[in-house]
């Protein structure tokens, strides 16, 4: 402190050199180490500087950055996507019974209509709510494969779709589409013909600027192989993985792994399921590359922020 400054502290009336006492040198010390500290812990915990309320396109602070909530909807799947300019696409649905808790997430964003509704392969768990979100939401595409199947899910989603304008896309592997800023490009299949219909999954990548994600539906390591060969390893390095089949022993081969080197791995399933996913071989395989495990299971509706050179988490891991 200057002697300047210092004379501006001196008491009115009291003359004579003001010296600093030991109380606030530590003062001065405790406040310095504060800001150390914080400075430090924000670098290190970046979810932590983030109210879980304020992720929404309508938050100023996240109109710049693409978001990705993996929704929390019990024992199946759905991603939601918005692109900076408030451009939504959903991917699955999660059973019928869970509709409102897509239906909450999408409300809560800001989101009233899709630009796409991609369903990876027509199981329950996938596509079970496809038909309420055609009902209440408008859907300008849906990708799915041309495949059908005799279910009470599936029937309601080809009535609808036939009273619909929704355009219907049978996508090929290659195929790519734009969303607002970002892009996503169909890996898999290349076709729909393997007799496990989760091996005919859709999988695809969506990459915003300098970030990537990749989606698996309940694709195991048959397609994940027919991906490596198909894009080469080196093309599929991605920031997140939605971890194939709920985190299943069937899917995740240490192959795939290696090619997607994910610093996300999101797995979406119900806790205490009957089907004991995710299996702690796919746990442990994640685990070995360092991929940070987040679970539905554990967080809930696990949300990923994009600002176009790296994604960040926020929310809580464990229980
Ligand atoms: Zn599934």
């Amino acid at each position: 402190m200057s002697e300047k400054q210092s004379k501006k502290v001196k008491k009115p009336g009291k003359t004579g050199k003001r010296y600093f006492k030991t109380a606030d040198i530590f003062r001065a010390a405790l406040f310095a180490a504060l800001i150390v500290f914080g400075v430090i812990y924000y670098f290190t915990h970046p979810d932590a500087a983030i109210p879980k309320a304020d992720i929404s396109v309508k938050n100023n602070a996240f109109r710049d950055s693409l978001i990705i909530s993996f929704i929390d909807v019990g024992q199946g799947d759905s991603s939601l996507i918005i692109a900076p300019g408030g451009e939504a696409m959903l991917i699955d649905t999660g059973l019928r019974d869970k509709f409102s808790d897509v239906e909450s997430e999408l409300k809560a964003n800001g989101v009233s209509s899709l630009e796409y509704l991609v369903l990876t392969h027509p199981h329950d768990d996938h596509i079970g709510g496809a038909s309420k979100i055609l009902r209440q939401f408008e859907v300008d595409k849906v990708i799915m494969l041309n495949t059908a199947v005799d279910s009470p899910s599936y029937s309601r989603l080809v009535s609808i779709l036939a009273e619909s304008d929704t355009a219907v896309v049978y996508p090929a592997q290659g195929d790519k589409f734009a969303l607002g800023e970002a892009e996503f490009t169909i890996l898999s299949p290349a076709s729909a013909s393997n007799e496990d219909m989760n091996e005919n999954s859709i999988i695809l990548r969506l990459v915003y600027k300098e970030t990537s994600a990749v989606f698996t539906g309940d694709a195991g390591e048959i397609s994940e192989s027919e991906v490596i060969e198909a894009f080469g390893a080196s093309s599929l390095k991605s920031d997140v993985l939605k971890v194939g089949h709920h985190g299943s022993s069937s899917s995740t081969s240490v192959r795939f792994l290696q090619a997607i080197q994910p610093e996300f791995a999101v797995i979406s399933c119900e806790k205490n399921n009957d089907y004991g996913h995710p299996h702690g071989l796919t746990l442990r395989k994640l685990a070995d590359i360092d991929a940070l495990i987040l679970r539905t299971d554990i967080s809930g509706t696990i949300t990923l922020i994009s600002d176009g050179k790296e994604f960040i988490y926020v929310g809580k891991t464990e229980d």
